[in-house]
């Protein structure tokens, strides 16, 4: 085939798979369909609906337990966890954080909270994540190492910290990134807020470096909103708990508080609502994988399009079935599956085009932005998955 696909071949491939689902039918939806309403009127019920209580406990020790961590601390989103783990790094002014300019806005933004300034770096195409190969060319390019610590040659700012992001739910090159942080003295962590139940050579996403997670209600597992931490580090959870629970020292009626902290938590309500929606995340997966596949069976004789695979040696969560295109007009082709009411989405606007972070420091981004130019995001609702599992 040579010619490449038209608007109206893209939309008859995603008619054939959502088929009569009810219009519109949106990108992301939540799906309950277990002890959610029990867990929460019993909440209700008991009065422990706040920043303490039962189902908070649980819910870290269920997800730490999931991911494979010794240790898991949730919070009130996704933005917070990640403020939270770099400013309990001791990340803050004059530190650069490393990551990709083709993430969600709050990824750069949980940098700033943090008083360190995000820097920008290029993407690879096959898991729309960080590229290795081009990071470390760069860094040898503008890092240098004094006493220990990569210095940003032309900002004379630290490089201190790498922090990729696992796009869609696609893992990206940990070990290849990890070994560059090793490289360079830079502390490891991944922006795995939509990445939940994704693995990287058989483990966890969550399960060998810190990582943060957000269970926001578009998330592929939603506490209304959320987020968390996991880590194997006891030092770092013990400090990262402390720091956003309002550095209370545990006493039945004192209010003994050792430092200036965040008041983080999750309340119990919505850990209620997580420990539900965990006990249903190995049948989400099951439906996004299958729904994933039909996706991909129906653009596979349609030239210029295609399904994004996982990555080899991974398996994605497939959170959002993210359809690579060439060669067309995507606000054109937006609008027109807008009009037959499939809400379908570009990826996010490169972070270094937006006017807060046009005058950050970047590397050569062209990768990024041909990708922002080809990718749309597919209906990707577990509903849409249930009747193929
Ligand atoms: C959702 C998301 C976040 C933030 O999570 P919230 O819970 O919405 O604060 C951060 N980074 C990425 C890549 C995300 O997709």
């Amino acid at each position: 085939m040579t010619s490449t696909a038209t608007p109206s071949d893209i939309i008859s491939a995603i008619k054939a798979v959502v088929a009569d689902a009810p219009r519109p039918v949106h990108l992301h939806e939540p799906y309950f369909a277990g002890n959610e309403a029990a867990y929460v009127t019993s909440c209700i019920d008991d009065g422990w609906v706040s920043s303490v209580g039962a189902f908070v406990d649980r819910f870290e020790r269920d997800l730490a337990s999931y991911c494979g961590a010794k240790y898991a601390a949730v919070m009130v989103n996704g933005t917070c966890a990640i403020h939270a783990a770099l400013e309990t790094l001791g990340i803050g002014e004059g530190d650069e954080v490393l990551i990709p300019s083709l993430t969600f806005v709050a990824t750069a933004n949980a940098v700033v909270h943090a008083g360190a300034t995000p820097h920008f770096v290029e993407a690879e195409t096959t898991s729309l994540g960080m590229d290795p190969v081009a990071l470390q060319n760069y860094l040898h390019r503008i890092a240098a190492k004094e006493n220990g610590k990569a210095v940003n040659k032309l900002t004379g700012r630290t490089i201190a910290a790498l922090m990729p992001v696992h796009i869609f739910g696609h893992p990206c090159q940990v070990a290849a990134l990890q070994h560059i942080a090793q490289e360079w003295n830079l502390h490891f962590l991944e922006d795995a807020t939509e990445a939940l139940g994704s693995t990287v050579g058989g483990s966890r996403v969550g399960s060998t470096h810190t990582a943060m997670f957000s269970f926001n209600g578009n998330k592929i597992i939603t506490t209304g909103g959320g987020g968390a931490v996991t880590t194997n580090d006891e030092q770092f959870y013990r400090r990262l708990k402390h720091r956003t629970t309002t550095a209370k020292q545990p006493h039945a009626w004192a209010f003994g508080h050792d430092e200036v902290a965040f008041n983080y938590r999750m309340p119990n309500l919505n850990a209620a609502l997580g420990c539900a929606q965990l006990e249903q995340l190995p049948r989400l997966l099951l439906a996004k994988r299958a729904l994933a596949a039909r996706y991909r069976a129906a653009f596979e004789n349609i030239a210029g399009a295609h399904i994004l695979p996982e990555p080899s040696g991974t398996t994605s969560n497939y959170w959002l079935v993210t359809l690579m295109t060439h060669g067309l007009d995507l606000e054109s082709l937006l609008q027109q599956l807008h009009d037959e009411k499939l809400l379908c989405r570009p990826i996010w606007q490169p972070l270094h085009t937006l006017p807060m972070y046009a005058h950050h420091p970047r590397s050569d981004l062209a990768v990024t932005e041909q990708l922002a130019r080809s990718i749309i995001n597919l209906p990707s609702s577990v509903r849409l998955g249930l009747p193929y599992v």
